[in-house]
């Protein structure tokens, strides 16, 4: 039986799960991320949400439990029951999880973002390597430079 991109309601082929394409995937995603989040009428979302919602769908980390904190800090920063006191801290916070969130996932599109990740992942497992027990125990040699 053929199976119907879960968007658009066409028939998949080949190897495709859920999704006839990465546009109907995203699509998808956001659709969903906003259902799970509704904007009321007195607390629409602003322009803020909705950018960093598309980043956030753009980048596949939409689910993870740091895009929800991303996303709640946005609201609580654009919301009118939030002391404008408050906005400087709360803004801070949001730019440190989004520097976090975009380091450890790059943008596709991105091709200098995708090439800087795959070094720090790398460099990330040179330091894990360093740090295992089996090359802590090895024996020393005296050639090693
Ligand atoms: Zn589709």
């Amino acid at each position: 039986m053929a199976r119907a991109c879960e968007f658009c309601g066409k028939p998949l082929n080949g190897r495709a799960l859920r999704w006839c394409s990465d546009r109907c995937r995203k699509r998808f995603c956001r659709q969903e991320a906003a259902r799970a989040r509704p904007a009321t009428a007195e607390e629409p979302h602003g322009d803020l949400y909705e950018a960093y919602l598309r980043e956030l769908v753009d980048r596949d980390v939409i689910h993870t439990p740091e895009a929800m904190s991303v996303l709640r800090l946005c609201e609580m920063i654009e919301s009118k029951n939030t002391p404008a006191s408050a906005i400087a801290a709360l803004d801070k916070h949001l730019q440190e999880s989004v520097r976090a969130l975009r380091a450890t996932s790059p943008d596709e599109s991105d091709p200098v973002a995708a090439i800087r990740a795959a070094a720090a992942r790398k460099r990330l497992e040179w330091a894990q390597d360093e740090l295992s027990p089996r090359r802590l125990s090895r024996p020393k040699i005296v050639d090693d430079p």
